[in-house]
């Protein structure tokens, strides 16, 4: 048994935010099945999703989750062993980005304010998974 949190970033095709509420009911019913907790974070047109499980679980969702056509340019930013869920509350959160969090949270705002930026994310260690328990609390 092993535990792993991976976390990866993509763009939406087009621009139809309304394919996130189809996106989100599968990944619930799906997450629940296999033993999966996560996150899933919007802003822009882009994707910063953690997905947390035994590792046979999360690769092969992962697997799936790259073929689907409603994103692309997925990009792994990391997958890493982990002794317990940070995210055992959520088979899947969302929460979408906007000017008020921009506003609330100016030391993360260059990190999401016109989309994830990748590069920044990259640069700066945890601070993808910090975004992310952050927005997991729903009390921002
Ligand atoms: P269904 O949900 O019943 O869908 C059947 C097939 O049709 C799938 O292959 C699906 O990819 C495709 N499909 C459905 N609607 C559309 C559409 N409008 N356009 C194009 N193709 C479509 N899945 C998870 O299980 N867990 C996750 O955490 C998860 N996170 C995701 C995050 C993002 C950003 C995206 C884009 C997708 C995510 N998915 C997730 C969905 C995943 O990519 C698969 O679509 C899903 O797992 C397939 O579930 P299903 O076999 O129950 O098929």
């Amino acid at each position: 048994m092993s535990l792993v949190q991976l976390i990866y970033v993509s763009d939406l095709v087009g621009d139809n935010e309304a394919e996130i509420a189809a996106i989100l009911k599968s990944s619930v019913r799906n997450n629940s099945k296999n033993g999966l907790t996560g996150m899933l974070l919007y802003s822009h047109g882009n994707f910063l999703q953690v997905l947390e499980g035994e590792k046979d679980a999360v690769d092969a969702t992962y697997q799936r989750i790259c073929q689907d056509a409603r994103h692309r340019n997925t990009i792994v930013l990391t997958e890493e062993d982990v002794t317990q869920r940070h995210f055992s509350n959520w088979s899947m959160g969302y929460r979408q980005l906007g000017p008020e969090h921009v506003a609330s949270l100016p030391k993360y705002a260059p990190y999401f304010q016109y989309g994830f930026d990748t590069s920044a994310i990259k640069a700066k260690p945890g601070v993808a998974l910090e975004m992310l328990e952050l927005f997991s609390q729903g009390m921002i």
